[in-house]
């Protein structure tokens, strides 16, 4: 295997034991513990399991959390108020909202509901807005967790050729954001983009987020990329896979993360630093 393994468990690690200090010298200082408050609606297993890790992760740095469940044909409007109670408590410092949600949901109005200042995920307009234009607040947690990577590992990224294949709101779009405001070429990839594998190839920086199981297989990678694979897929078998097939891609690639142990653990981190700097935001403002 030629590449070098971008590894996001020893990353995550290294970075929660940081924010762990902070949080310490936070509550010794100020009396300000940290607080996360996790909405979950429904009981999709994927969400159980994502929300467990969020709580878990919290109280291991010495955060406080706070879990709120729901059954799937709860009222939105039921969620909606206990959004603003929390929006309206000041020992609340981000409030995060388990996607997806059911159907009879407007997520869109959900999202809109958290105040932006508690909005730890970035999904809220207007902080999506803050960070098209260059001042970011919150950013989404998995670019922003691949950006702390590309970082960590020094990865040259100012006129790096970027391609990021996936639009979505959480993933793609803002990935292509950071990439764009740290001065790389970014070209975005979609599922109607067509010749994939002609973008691909001229990427330095290749981040797959997708959702489809190993579909960037080696040859479509340019010899020394940095290969970032965002994508989670569940094989037949119950294993863990990425959207990069990594037998072939780690053979071509310069570095490259793994899944799982690559971005996963990072985008959690990135939610303990957004916490952390809700409730850092907060001091000698008032409240
Ligand atoms: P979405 O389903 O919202 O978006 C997927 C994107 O992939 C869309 O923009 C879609 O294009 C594009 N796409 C679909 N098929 C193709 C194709 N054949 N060629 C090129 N592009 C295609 O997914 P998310 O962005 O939410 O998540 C992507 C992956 O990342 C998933 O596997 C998810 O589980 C994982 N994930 C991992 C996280 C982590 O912590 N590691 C966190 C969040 C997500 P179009 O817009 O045209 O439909």
């Amino acid at each position: 295997m030629a590449a070098k393994i971008i590894d996001g468990n020893q990353l995550a690690q290294t970075l929660r034991a940081e924010l762990a200090e902070r949080a310490a010298a936070l509550i010794a200082t100020e009396g300000v513990q940290p607080t996360l408050a996790v909405l979950l609606v429904g009981e999709d297993a994927a969400s159980q399991v994502y929300v467990r890790n969020k709580v878990a992760a919290c109280e291991k740095a010495g955060f406080r959390s706070l879990r709120y469940d729901f059954p799937a044909s709860v009222e939105p409007v039921e969620v909606l108020a206990r959004i603003a109670e929390l929006n309206a408590d000041s020992s609340v410092h981000g409030i995060l909202v388990q996607l997806p949600l059911p159907r009879h949901f407007d997520e869109a109005a959900v999202l809109a509901a958290i105040a932006p200042e508690k909005d730890v995920d970035g999904f809220h307009a207007e902080n999506a807005g803050a960070l098209l234009q260059g001042a970011p607040r919150f950013v989404p947690c998995t670019p922003a967790g691949v950006m702390q990577m590309l970082h960590r590992y020094a990865i040259p990224i100012a006129g790096a050729e970027a391609v990021v294949v996936g639009r979505s709101n959480i993933v793609g779009k803002p990935m292509a954001l950071l990439l764009l405001a740290e001065h790389a070429t970014v070209t975005i990839c979609h599922s109607r983009s067509r010749g994939l594998a002609f973008h691909t190839r001229r990427a330095d920086i290749l981040v797959a987020a997708v959702g489809r199981a190993r579909m960037i297989t080696g040859e479509m990678i340019k010899p020394g990329a940095t290969v970032i694979d965002v994508g989670i897929n569940r094989l037949p078998d119950g294993k863990l896979c990425g959207d990069v097939d990594f037998a072939s891609a780690s053979e071509v690639a310069g570095a490259i993360t793994p899944v799982p142990g690559g971005v996963g653990p990072m985008t959690i981190t990135m939610l303990l630093a957004n916490t952390l700097a809700a409730a850092e935001a907060t001091l000698g403002d008032g409240r």
